[in-house]
């Protein structure tokens, strides 16, 4: 049995993550997304228990799906977890170096588990969450960037 775990910001959830979770889902037994809450890091747009519902709701229909968050060390949740495969997209080669470079450093730290790369759907080749939000902030037109069910609560936090 595989469980893997796909961990990001997810900052807010986009088509190209919901795409790697999907096409990760069906490759596994089990995959846990999983929302990096990270203690010095203060400039996040939604909260983490906001980007957890975002991430239930847009996975519903996953059953071998589950949302969590973590903080720490990625290496010691998959542990606590159970987890031997570590899910990362990959969009461009600007991804590639630190991607590899994690993956390197998490592999050194515990050396089962492994990282495997999905290469991104190439209509979510540009997106990113940043873009995203800043598309977003100017009143920009995101559809097809989120996931329909969330760009209410998107638009929203940038009308205050
Ligand atoms: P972002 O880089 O957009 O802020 P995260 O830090 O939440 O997103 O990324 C989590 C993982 O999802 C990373 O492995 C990242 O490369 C991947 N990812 C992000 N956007 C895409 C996309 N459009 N297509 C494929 N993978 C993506």
């Amino acid at each position: 049995m595989i469980r893997a775990i796909y961990p990001g910001s997810f900052d807010p959830v986009s088509n190209g993550h919901l795409d790697i979770i999907r096409r990760a889902a069906e490759k596994v037994d089990e995959l846990i997304v999983a929302v990096l809450q990270n203690r010095n890091k203060n400039g996040s747009l939604f909260t983490v228990e906001e980007r957890l519902d975002q991430l239930r709701l847009v996975t519903r229909d996953l059953p071998n799906v589950t949302v969590d968050c973590f903080e720490g060390l990625l290496v010691d949740f998959a542990k606590q977890r159970d987890v031997q495969v570590i899910i990362r997209g990959l969009r461009a080669v600007t991804d590639f170096e630190s991607e590899f470079q994690m993956a390197l450093t998490n592999r050194s730290l515990s050396p089962h588990l492994e990282t495997f790369f999905i290469p991104t759907s190439v209509e979510y080749l540009y997106l990113s969450s940043s873009t995203i939000k800043e598309v977003a902030s100017f009143g920009g037109n995101i559809c097809g960037m989120v996931p329909k069910e969330l760009e209410p609560a998107l638009l929203e936090k940038f009308k205050k």
